[in-house]
């Protein structure tokens, strides 16, 4: 199921920041636990009366130049327009309308997405009157929050989950695998759909500045179907946007969370920077299907070693993503093209995959036999079942006699074991622990 996005504009300073740390509470923390996942907080899952969503402070983009702030508020507008649900038009209390927030009213009026406006700094009950000003700027929801007391959160996120889009129903049928194209520009992201497709049908080009409008484009290969997610970042909108890394991670969040497989396209020319990371990290986090595509093998000087040693750059790079298999491929010459799909295939199944309680019991009883959890000031862990509660991802509750005592190495070891017995291949694996004696 996609989740909902989220975006917080506003001016610098109006306090996006501190807002979108409170939306994301300690929901952060799950991420930044594990090893190798990017720290940067580019995005963040946020909760509210069980509904699961994606918030991106699109702060923080900013360009060099004459008359910067208005500038880079236009761009997070712009961001939010074309990749949000939901748009959070953060303004100030103490400060009033200004010239800036008019603006960005006028270019959010426009666009015609859900927009709620939080006034920040409404710190007690007196600065409430503050808010009604805001009317004016022409949308209905307008709510008092105070990011740094931390009251309101709740009233602007009943606003927001309102306005989220219906998405239990399916855009294409359960046989259908939805794949997206991910990486930074320039990766081969648009010749490799060319490829695939076996025609010019997405308009290539090198030179910086060309548009297209993207649709998701439908196709069958070898009677299963599939279709290309249209994403984003294949449209090209100029070097000020390339280079913002948060503004590429935005749009392809949406592709992602669109997709069930998602191939993250590195160029194999150029090596990987950190820039793969960002947009690889979401991925795993919104639980998708992965696959590596290092593109323009046919250009890259190679013996009978550099494939291994490139795959083990990818694994120091992404420590995180070691069940994501790696295609080399060549998008230019369609060298290896056709070893892509029947990994797409694969690990779009086994991202479906279900394992029988009984089945994956003996196997975490096995793994406990031959290494059993240590002691914890004392206590010991006890695991009295496993039962997998979800499909993509593939989700796993352990019910244990403490919570508290599953350490995070330990339930890695439970994932090695888990995927041995099952493969699990190109799919992350969703593991919760809850207490039940
Ligand atoms: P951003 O640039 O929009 O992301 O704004 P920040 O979150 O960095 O906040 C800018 C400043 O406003 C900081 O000094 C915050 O401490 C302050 N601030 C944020 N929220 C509130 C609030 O609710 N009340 C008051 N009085 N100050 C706030
Ligand atoms: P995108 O920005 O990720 O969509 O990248 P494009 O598909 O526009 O490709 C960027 C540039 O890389 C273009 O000049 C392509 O011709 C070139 N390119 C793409 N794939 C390959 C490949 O497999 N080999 C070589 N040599 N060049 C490629």
């Amino acid at each position: 199921m996609a989740r909902p996005i989220v975006a917080i504009v506003g001016r610098p300073n109006v306090g996006k920041s501190t807002v979108f740390n409170r939306i994301i509470g300690d929901k952060l923390a799950i991420v930044e636990d594990k090893p190798g996942v990017t720290r940067d907080r580019l995005y963040g899952r946020g909760e509210w009366l069980d509904t699961e969503f994606s918030v991106i402070d699109t702060g923080g983009i900013e360009i060099e130049g004459e008359d910067q702030i208005m500038k880079s508020v236009r761009m997070q507008a712009e961001l939010a327009i074309e990749e949000a649900d939901v748009i959070v038009f953060m303004v100030d209390a103490k400060a009033g309308i200004t010239p800036a927030d008019s603006e960005v009213a006028e270019m959010l009026f426009r666009a015609k997405k859900p927009v709620i406006i939080a006034v920040n700094k409404v710190d007690n009950l007196k600065r409430m009157d503050d808010i009604y000003e805001f009317y004016s700027l022409g949308f209905g929801d307008v709510v008092g929050i105070s990011g740094s007391h931390g009251t309101g959160i709740g009233d602007l996120l009943d606003e927001v989950i309102k306005h989220f889009p219906d998405t239990s129903e399916e855009e294409y049928g359960e046989d259908v695998i939805k794949v997206a194209l991910i990486g930074r520009p320039n990766v081969g992201k648009s010749s490799l759909v060319n490829a695939i497709l076996g025609e010019e049908r997405v308009i290539v080009s090198n030179v910086a500045g060309t548009t297209r409008d993207a649709i998701d484009t439908p196709f069958e290969k070898d009677g299963q179907k599939y279709v290309i997610i249209d994403t984003a970042g294949m449209r090209k909108r100029g070097k000020v946007y390339e280079s913002t890394e948060k503004y590429s991670v935005m749009r392809a969040m949406k592709a992602i969370e669109r997709a069930d497989v998602v191939l993250v396209v590195i160029d194999g020319e150029e090596g990987i920077i950190e820039q793969d990371k960002h947009v690889a990290g979401y991925a795993h986090e919104a639980g998708k299907a992965a696959i590596f595509v290092v593109n323009k093998w046919d250009i890259v000087e190679k013996d009978d070693k550099t494939m291994h040693q490139f795959t083990q750059k990818i694994r120091d790079h992404f420590l995180f993503m070691t069940y994501a298999p790696v295609v080399y491929l060549s998008a230019k010459t369609k060298q290896r093209l056709h070893k892509l799909f029947p990994v797409v295939t694969n690990v779009a199944e086994q991202h479906a995959a279900r394992v029988a309680t009984h089945v994956l019991n003996d196997v975490v009883s096995d793994a406990v036999a031959i290494n059993p959890p240590p002691t914890d000031k004392g206590k010991r862990l006890r695991i009295n079942y496993a039962t997998q509660v979800a499909v993509k991802p593939p989700t796993i509750i352990f019910f244990v006699n403490d919570p508290e005592l599953m350490h995070f190495s330990y339930q890695r070891y439970l994932e090695n074991k888990i995927r041995g017995a099952f493969g699990f291949e190109g799919t992350p694996l969703r593991m919760f622990t809850r207490r039940k004696s």
